[in-house]
């Protein structure tokens, strides 16, 4: 097991920041820590780094009881949105830093140095320095940096939260390429879930210092324990249970919700006995996809999209009255509230 957590809580004052949580995360893996802001994300991964003392529990780093050494002694690199690099210090200085500290052979240091520049794609930037570097430049050396020493275990605390969206589109795909070359363990922290469903083989979803679930994007996709994790991996409708939309034709009680995503919203132009009547409101297209706004005769609205094709097929227009049912959708008991 690369890192165990063992119900690990820490609180600030009164507020639990992070609440009886434990994690197991295999040796050589990728994962994501994936919650809203304020969720204990980063509390968690300052626990594992020994940058904070849990208040209670235990942290095991590579089989070894790790709950009270110092950071230096956990041998963990780390990358952070906002970490900055010494600003008067070349890249390949930045790089050799920690090496250096730790009084490394020198020939090792500059071979190490150049494969490093090499892994982040950066070979012939050595001697800038950060200033003359992009956002998204700055960040694979921090990276390089964090790698020089050869580290058990990467923490990466929203690492490409600063930099615009294209930047991180690339970003992603670069880390998830960097970890099959270099396969140390990586826990990766981020509030956003298609950036935690790119990057990660599993992810980790946290809501108010608690775990909600573990598993694989496609299996938390598709199995979403709870009704947060449901709303917070893909848009998702939530109906009340008397609204007249039920999985499989089944019985739901007015207090339970119906989770519906809007993919598996079916729309058909004829009644069928399973189906319910509803008017298109608005159709919005955006490029491949459509969404059409349906208004349901409980008052509720929802949304359905659909593929250009299926758009076509049926012909749609606004105002017009179609018949739904959902290709699938979750029931959740009790009244719940979306925050
Ligand atoms: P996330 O990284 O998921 O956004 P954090 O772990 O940073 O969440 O914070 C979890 C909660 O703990 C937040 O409500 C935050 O305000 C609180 N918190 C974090 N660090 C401290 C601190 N040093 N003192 C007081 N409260 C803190
Ligand atoms: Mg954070």
């Amino acid at each position: 097991m690369g890192i165990a957590v063992e119900n690990v809580s820490k609180h600030y004052g009164n507020f639990r920041a992070v609440d009886d949580v434990s994690l197991e995360i295999k040796t050589g893996s990728l994962v994501a820590l994936l919650g809203p802001s304020g969720s204990g994300k980063s509390t968690l991964l300052r626990m594992i780094a020994g940058l904070e003392i849990p208040d209670a529990g235990q942290i095991w780093l590579v089989g070894e009881n790790a709950t009270h050494r110092s950071v230096q002694e956990r041998n963990i690199g780390f990358v952070f949105q906002h970490y900055a690099l010494f600003k008067h210090l070349t890249v390949r200085e930045n790089i050799a830093f920690a090496m250096e500290l730790r009084k490394a052979n020198k020939q090792r240091t500059r071979q190490r140095v150049e494969e490093l520049l090499e892994l982040v794609q950066l070979k012939g930037f050595g001697d800038r320095y950060p200033s003359q570097l992009s956002g998204g430049q700055r960040q694979r050396v921090a990276l390089a940096r964090a790698l020089a020493v050869q580290p058990r275990i990467l923490l990466l605390d929203e690492p490409f939260g600063a930099l615009d969206a294209k930047v991180r589109k690339d970003l992603r795909a670069w880390l998830r390429n960097l970890h099959s070359e270099v396969h140390v363990t990586t826990v990766f922290v981020t509030h956003d879930q298609e950036e935690a469903m790119e990057v990660a083989d599993e992810i980790v979803v946290m809501n108010q210092g608690r775990i909600e679930q573990v598993g694989s994007p496609a299996y938390i996709y598709d199995n979403p324990a709870t009704p947060f994790v449901m709303s917070f991996i893909g848009p998702v409708n939530v109906l009340p249970g008397n609204a007249g939309i039920a999985p499989n034709r089944g019985k739901v009680s007015p207090s339970d919700r119906v989770f519906l995503r809007p993919h598996d919203v079916l729309i058909e132009i004829e009644a069928g006995d399973d189906t319910t009547s509803v008017i298109v409101d608005r159709i919005i297209h955006l490029g491949w996809e459509i969404r059409a706004e349906l208004a349901l005769q409980s008052g509720e609205r929802i949304n359905a999209f659909l593929s250009r094709d299926q758009f076509r097929k049926l012909e749609l227009q606004e105002g017009q009255r179609v018949y739904v049912k959902p290709k699938q959708a979750k029931v959740f008991s009790g009244a719940y509230a979306l925050t």
